[in-house]
């Protein structure tokens, strides 16, 4: 089996790609970084004996986007399982909200999975088979202030989601999305550290200010964990999982 991991560079992505491995899926990685860090991520899924590549495309770019995909093809032959992971924030109430760092939101948290899945389906089709794993937030079943972009987007993905699980639902290929909590990756570090420098705290009471906020577990969510969800989505047990957007999210939208 062949997956596309978007974003597993590093974080979330990175832990489903690792798992899929562990399983025994060839990963093609995508994210940026420096050498090293690409080449720390392709060893540590390799580690697993699958085949692994690795493709720098900017997700903002739709040629790359179709390059990516088409690339992916090429080096395993079809794509069977697509993770749409990559994602960033910007932070910023909306009358202040550089219109830039709206598009590039959008771009990569919504419009790329789009792209990606508009491009796989025509092998999975053929195929009859195939798994697209969406992962949303738990910003795309409820909101926070100041994250217009970042919440737009993860709604907007879990719609897409719905509306792909439904076009594919006599098949055997299923879209599904994830919705996480907070992780402790970059992406939820620089919040922490911004946090610290807004409150004058320490970094550790920061992370347990943002915890307290929203997570009842007041634990962090891990990449493992959500590559295991992402592992039991692509199984056959999941084929009759179609649609949903399954929070892990140490309780936040249970509240
Ligand atoms: P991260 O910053 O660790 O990783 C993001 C990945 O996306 C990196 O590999 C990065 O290189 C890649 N990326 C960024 N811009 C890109 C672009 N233009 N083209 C290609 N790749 C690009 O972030 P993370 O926390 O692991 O987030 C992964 C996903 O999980 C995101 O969609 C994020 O919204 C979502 N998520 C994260 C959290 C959290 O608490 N960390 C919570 C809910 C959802």
């Amino acid at each position: 089996m062949n997956a596309l991991v978007t974003g597993s560079t590093s974080g979330i992505g990175l832990g489903i790609a690792q798992r899929l491995a562990a399983k025994g899926v060839n990963v093609m990685l995508n994210g940026f970084g420096t050498p090293e860090q690409i080449e720390a991520a392709k060893q540590s899924v390799a580690a697993y004996g699958v085949k692994v590549g690795y493709h720098g495309a900017d997700l903002t770019k739709v040629a790359e986007v179709e390059d990516l995909v088409k690339s992916t093809e090429q080096l395993f032959g079809q794509v069977d399982v697509l993770v749409n992971n990559a994602g960033i924030q910007h932070v910023s109430p909306v009358e202040s909200f550089d219109p830039a760092k709206w598009d590039a939101v959008i771009a990569i948290n919504l419009s790329a999975a789009f792209h990606t899945t508009r491009l796989v389906l025509p092998g999975m089709q053929a195929r009859n088979w195939g798994r697209i794993v969406n992962i949303a937030s738990a910003h795309g079943l409820v909101a926070s202030a100041n994250k217009s972009a970042y919440v737009a987007a993860k709604h907007g993905i879990v719609g897409l989601t719905k509306v792909v699980a439904l076009e594919n639902a006599k098949t055997g290929i299923t879209c599904n999305a994830v919705c996480p909590g907070w992780v402790l990756t970059p992406l939820v570090q620089a919040q922490v550290d911004a946090r610290a420098v807004r409150e004058g705290v320490s970094v550790e009471e920061a992370k347990v200010g943002l915890l307290s906020e929203k997570q009842p577990s007041q634990e962090f969510v891990t990449p493992e964990q959500l590559g295991g969800l992402v592992v039991f989505l692509c199984s056959d047990d999941a084929q009759e999982v179609r649609g949903v957007a399954w929070n892990m999210d140490g309780g936040w939208v249970a509240q």
